[in-house]
């Protein structure tokens, strides 16, 4: 691939470039990338704004040597939409800020912002502006997404109450295996010292999970069908860190406690088989891997039908007085602090 330095067009000449691949959308976008701040309106008086950002570090949060750029700029997008989504919003404009050290070409950047754009294509958002520096020290990037909503229909982490059911979409740890695999790829190549040996990554049957973590979707289509539904989900968060520590945020600002169950939790196939080989306990992979992007929620338990009528959500659990502790269930019955980890030695 070609390789044009930066410099030969400066960082003007780099927003001018990218700003040709720009398409507005939104009617509440105004003003988009060309001047000193992007103007947005509000489409009505009840309306609210929702933002939301994130910092992104090479070497802390994403590894280039198995992460294709265009790959993180998608998934980047995508992590801020669906926090925007955990609101129970839609994203409606993005900026992005990047820092870019000498390594980076012209062409690298293009590869970054066609992952954006193409995230931003899929969800109707607009980019609709950001700042550009150089770096010393790789690759850094910087989103602020906004979102609108009815003020009403804003979901919160706090609302969760004693016997609502806890739900969760897609499946879990699916990401976090996926991670393990490109990472295992990874030190076998770099352990190759011989240049006559080419040593090809092998991932025959685990597309499904490299998938879920260079390509994560974040759930507009679980919010459409809530909405579908006419259910307002009682609390709300989207699972980018780990399930567990997703949940607990749940109870920690709506002061209850959690059953979950453990024979409950979505896994795909290739996660367990994954987990399988590599000799790893599945649920700690489902409970403390991180990526999912799914989105985990609570409704009252009389809307159990409802729930059970939107394809790809599962009830894992309910919502308990604080006293009752965060709890998981075993599959063999047993009952164990969520926080303890006790159960890994149950299971496994
Ligand atoms: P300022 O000096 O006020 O920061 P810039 O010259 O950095 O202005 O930016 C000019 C325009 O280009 C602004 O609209 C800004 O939002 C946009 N912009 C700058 N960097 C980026 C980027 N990396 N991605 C998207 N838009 C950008
Ligand atoms: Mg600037």
């Amino acid at each position: 691939m070609s390789r044009t330095e930066i410099s030969t067009i400066g960082e003007f000449g780099l927003i001018d470039h990218i700003n040709k691949y720009v398409k507005i959308e939104n009617e509440t976008t105004k003003k988009g990338i060309g001047d000193d701040a992007a103007v947005l309106s509000m489409k009505s008086e009840s309306d609210r704004m929702l933002v939301s950002t994130d910092l992104m570090l090479e070497g802390i949060h994403f590894d280039l040597t198995y992460f294709p750029l265009k790959h993180l700029g998608y998934k980047a997008a995508m992590a801020n939409f669906s926090d925007i989504y955990a609101m129970n919003a839609y994203p409606t404009q993005l900026t992005v800020s990047i820092g870019i050290s000498k390594r980076f070409a012209i062409e690298d950047v293009e590869e970054f912002y066609a992952g954006v754009l193409l995230a931003c294509q899929r969800h109707n958002v607009d980019l609709v502006g950001g700042d550009t520096s150089s770096s010393l020290t790789g690759f850094t990037i910087s989103m602020t997404c906004i979102g609108m909503a009815k003020e009403d229909e804003i979901t919160y982490r706090s609302g969760a109450k004693p016997t609502d059911l806890i739900c969760v979409s897609g499946n879990l740890g699916a990401a976090y295996m996926g991670l393990q695999l490109l990472e295992r790829e990874k030190s076998i190549l770099s352990q190759n010292t011989d240049p006559q040996i080419e040593v090809q990554p092998d991932f025959a049957g685990k597309e499904y999970i490299i998938g879920r973590q260079l390509k994560p979707e974040a759930r507009r289509d679980i919010i459409d069908a809530l909405k579908k539904e006419g259910i307002k989900p009682t609390s709300m968060i989207d699972i980018s860190d780990e399930m567990v520590s997703d949940v607990f945020q749940i109870c920690k600002e709506s002061g209850v406690g959690c059953r979950i169950f453990e024979e409950k939790i979505p896994i795909d196939y290739e996660t367990a088989s994954m987990a399988e080989e590599f000799n790893m306990n599945l649920t700690t992979a489902a409970l403390h891997g991180g990526d999912d992007y799914e989105l985990l929620f609570t409704v009252p338990v009389t809307l159990h039908e409802k729930i059970n009528n939107i394809k790809d959500v599962k009830v894992i659990g309910y919502i308990t007085d604080k006293e009752e502790g965060k709890m998981l269930q075993t599959r063999d019955g047993g009952c164990f602090d969520l926080k303890s980890q006790a159960w890994v030695n149950v299971n496994s």
